[in-house]
């Protein structure tokens, strides 16, 4: 049997998902399906809060939602991969920490609901209730944007039903993608840029997103894999994430540092990297910038590479080096790796990858690897079996080409 975790189907997808509906939350039929992908970042970390690029891809990994309209302003909502039925009051709603909020994963819905009054998308008086069945074969926790693909495919569905027409265009989408992020910081409290939720509701089939994340501009880039005879392996490590959130903060705080020692908004704005280093005092914050904007050039090598012509031998290669240069700037100058991810990039590389780096924020996670088409399942197994032989837990697998970004689907 396959070591890659399959995508369902979009029908697959959408019969659970009205299954649990039925089972959860009544026979009344659904007025839809909709399903919204998670996203693996091909190169360009830590860049977001930067003012930098990043490069993702949707995943053929959907999260599904059946969703049934009420006439009052409740939310009911059951979820395959939680337990039990919870009921929100939609008024009541509010942002983390005050009297309105709300208790666990019903937040990335219902701080969706919320997020698009808030930006002023939703007239008060089209918001009504609904009951919602989720179900997802996106991984929980694997850096991969479960929580994304969660908030998106409710925008996407809410966006419907309450008559927007946002998910029609690429500027409705930004919109959409905007009030997700509003949800996830403000109502479900977790810090994150857009990068995830611009993935989910804007990347397209072979093609890789470019976020320019100074302005929130975006560029489609090619990048049919298939066609070129490769594939992308993504390895969830299931490393314990551990001591993430005041390391993300550390890291934020340290660049806004420098960035007001260099005297410029971001470090996006700093263009000779040595005079910024040397006017920099502090050798941990110096390693900090160097990976920043040297992160920032790989990207922009990385969409050059893939805007130049077909990926030939010679282009995977040159995309697989920048992966590989990632991956060592993340290791040494940011310190965001971990045993699992870097015994994951070796084993890659030496199983005959063309580059493999870490994927995410780091500290566990996932890692990619680039790789001839028709290598997945060996490589998985080296993975796997370098990761037993130190002890650590047993990775999981799948591929991603780059697929369609959130729509209805039944
Ligand atoms: P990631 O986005 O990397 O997968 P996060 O911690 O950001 O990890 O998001 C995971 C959280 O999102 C879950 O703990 C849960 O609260 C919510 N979530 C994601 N997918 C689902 C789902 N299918 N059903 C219910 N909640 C979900
Ligand atoms: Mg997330």
């Amino acid at each position: 049997m396959s070591v890659l975790a399959p995508a369902w189907t979009a029908d697959d997808g959408a019969r659970r998902a009205r299954d649990l509906l039925a089972s959860t939350l009544g026979p009344e039929p659904a007025d839809g399906v909709w399903a919204a992908p998670g996203r693996v970042n091909l190169i360009g970390e830590h860049t977001d809060y930067n003012g930098g690029l990043c490069l993702p891809v949707a995943l053929p990994h959907r999260t599904y939602v059946a969703v049934r309209r009420r006439d009052d302003r409740t939310v009911r909502l059951s979820s395959a991969q939680e337990e039990g039925v919870r009921t929100v009051d939609l008024d009541g709603v509010g942002p983390a920490g005050s009297p309105g909020a709300v208790e666990g994963w019903p937040a990335y819905v219902v701080g969706v609901a919320w997020a698009l009054v808030a930006e002023g998308l939703v007239p008060a008086e089209r918001v009504t209730g609904f009951d919602v069945a989720v179900d997802s074969c996106v991984p929980y926790g694997a850096g991969l944007s479960s929580s994304a693909a969660l908030e998106c495919a409710v925008a996407i569905a809410l966006d419907e039903l309450w008559g927007l027409g946002l998910a029609a265009d690429d500027a409705g989408r930004a919109r959409l993608a905007a009030a997700c992020v509003r949800a996830e910081n403000e109502v479900a409290g977790a810090p994150t840029g857009g990068m995830d939720q611009s993935a989910s509701l804007r990347a397209q089939e072979a093609r890789a997103l470019l976020l320019d994340c100074r302005d929130g501009s975006t560029r489609q880039v090619p990048f049919a894999l298939e066609a070129a005879g490769l594939e992308l392996l993504v390895i969830d490590t299931r490393a314990p994430h551990a001591l993430v959130d005041g390391q993300y903060a550390e890291r934020r705080d340290s660049c806004e540092r420098a960035a007001r020692q260099l005297g410029v908004t971001t470090l996006r704005e700093v263009e000779d990297l040595d005079a910024a280093l040397a006017a920099l005092d502090d050798p941990v914050v110096q390693r900090r910038v160097r990976h920043v904007v040297t992160e920032i050039g790989r990207v922009a090598r990385f969409a050059e590479e893939l805007d130049a012509g077909p990926l030939d031998t010679g282009r995977a290669a040159a995309l697989g080096a920048l992966m590989a240069g990632s991956h060592a700037s993340m290791r040494d100058d940011y310190e965001i790796s971990c045993a699992e991810l870097d015994l994951a990039v070796e084993t890659a590389t030496a199983a005959g990858a063309h580059g493999a780096r870490m994927t995410g924020g780091g500290f566990g996670g996932s890692a990619i690897a680039l790789l001839p088409a028709g290598q997945a399942e060996r490589v998985a197994g080296a993975v796997s079996a370098a990761f037993a032989a130190a002890g650590f837990a047993a990775p999981a697998f799948l591929l991603a080409p780059a697929s369609a970004p959130a729509a209805r689907t039944a």
